[in-house]
């Protein structure tokens, strides 16, 4: 039986990297060393974090007056690391509310004592839409305005960024990075774990303008971009394999076309998702389509039990990994890069199968 891995992340990687990684774990390119023991202060590792940052930078297009950066710790740890390093001169940001990670954000930036405007949220339609912008944003008042561009767990996405009237924006795009176009130099910054589209977790992207990163006293070390930026990303260990796996992706997706062809593929796995859906006497997805991710779909059928049965029976299918976030219910489908439309395409067929039964 084929299985698929529909999990939000860490999530399912294209097959010839796994059996890339296998085939090189014993010894890296001939050197009698494996992954997970070569020095990280050696010419092979040098070669693997460079060859990452270019493949990148050639990937997404990454303006040379932008730094690429690996952190360890998370689409959490950029919670605090970007206001501690950007919010200095208002101390005060702005935000768009559109679910659970904003929110974390949110309240990470308000722990360390900056000033929080939630402009907009779409709580209480459950984020079911994304929050826009109720008024033009106020010059010369925020370090940065505060976006998710995909919400993993609410299923909407950005598919136009919101005019900020020349306020610094902050994208976290730890469920869409390379799996859908943006122009980067919209951005003041983004970050984003590797763990979803692009490898395996432990490492954080963060690709911030360079003008934006400042000498800072006081930060910790861990999470200072100006530090991280002088010492190639290596001012202490970093996560070795993780960016090595990192890098084979990346050369996966340059093989397979780039982050073009990767937004191509994903629409049309996620429009084959939704079309079923929206057919569907049973299952339904609830968010607005003008914002539907394309990367993550969460549906249900409106009764717990039968949410259970499905997972249950699609589990059985090989179709694995399907059950919602506990903030939303029901099953939840993650199409990321390394998704094949065929896992797609069986898991439509089986949830059809499973609709006959029940309807
Ligand atoms: N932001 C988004 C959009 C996420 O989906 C996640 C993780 N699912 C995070 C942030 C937090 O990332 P981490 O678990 O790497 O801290």
């Amino acid at each position: 039986m084929t299985v698929y891995n529909f999990a939000a992340g860490p999530a399912t990687l294209p097959n010839e990297v796994i059996n890339k990684i296998q085939a090189e774990l014993p010894s890296l390119e001939g050197s009698g060393m494996s992954i997970l023991e070569i020095s990280h202060r050696s010419t092979l590792f040098d070669n693997i974090i460079n060859g990452a940052q270019e493949d990148l930078r050639d990937l997404m297009a990454i303006p040379d007056n932008y730094e690429v950066l690996f952190f360890q710790g998370g689409g959490t740890g950029q919670f605090a690391a970007v206001p501690l390093n950007l919010a200095t001169d208002h101390h005060r940001i702005a935000l768009l509310d559109s679910g659970h990670w904003a929110d974390r954000a949110a309240k990470e930036a308000a722990n360390l004592g900056i000033t929080v405007d939630t402009l907009a949220t779409t709580k209480a339609d459950h984020y079911q839409e994304l929050p826009v912008l109720p008024a033009p944003l106020a010059t010369d008042t925020y370090d940065y305005l505060h976006i998710t561009t995909n919400n993993t767990i609410e299923g909407t996405a950005y598919h136009e960024l919101p005019e900020t009237n020349g306020t610094v924006l902050v994208g976290d795009m730890s469920s869409n990075i390379t799996a859908q176009r943006y122009n980067v130099s919209d951005f003041g910054l983004i970050f984003a774990g590797v763990q979803k589209n692009i490898g395996p977790a432990g490492v954080t992207i963060v690709i911030v303008r360079k003008d934006l990163i400042k000498e800072i006293p006081h930060l910790p070390s861990i999470l200072n971009y100006d530090l991280f930026a002088k010492k190639n990303s290596m001012y202490n260990t970093p996560a070795v394999f993780s960016i090595y796996a990192t890098g084979l992706v990346l050369k996966w997706i340059k093989e397979n076309g780039g982050v073009d062809e990767m937004q191509r593929r994903n629409e049309k796995k996620a429009s084959l998702l939704y079309d079923y859906l929206d057919h569907s006497k049973l299952f339904h997805n609830n968010v607005k389509p003008a914002d539907r991710s394309l990367t993550n779909v969460p549906f249900m059928t409106g009764d717990e039990d039968l949410d259970k049965a499905a997972i249950a029976d699609m589990t059985a299918h090989g179709l694995m990994s399907l059950k919602g976030h506990r903030s939303v219910g029901g099953l939840r489908a993650s199409l990321y890069n390394a998704m094949p439309f065929d896992g797609v395409q069986a898991l439509v067929n089986e949830l059809y199968t499973f609709e006959r039964a029940h309807v």
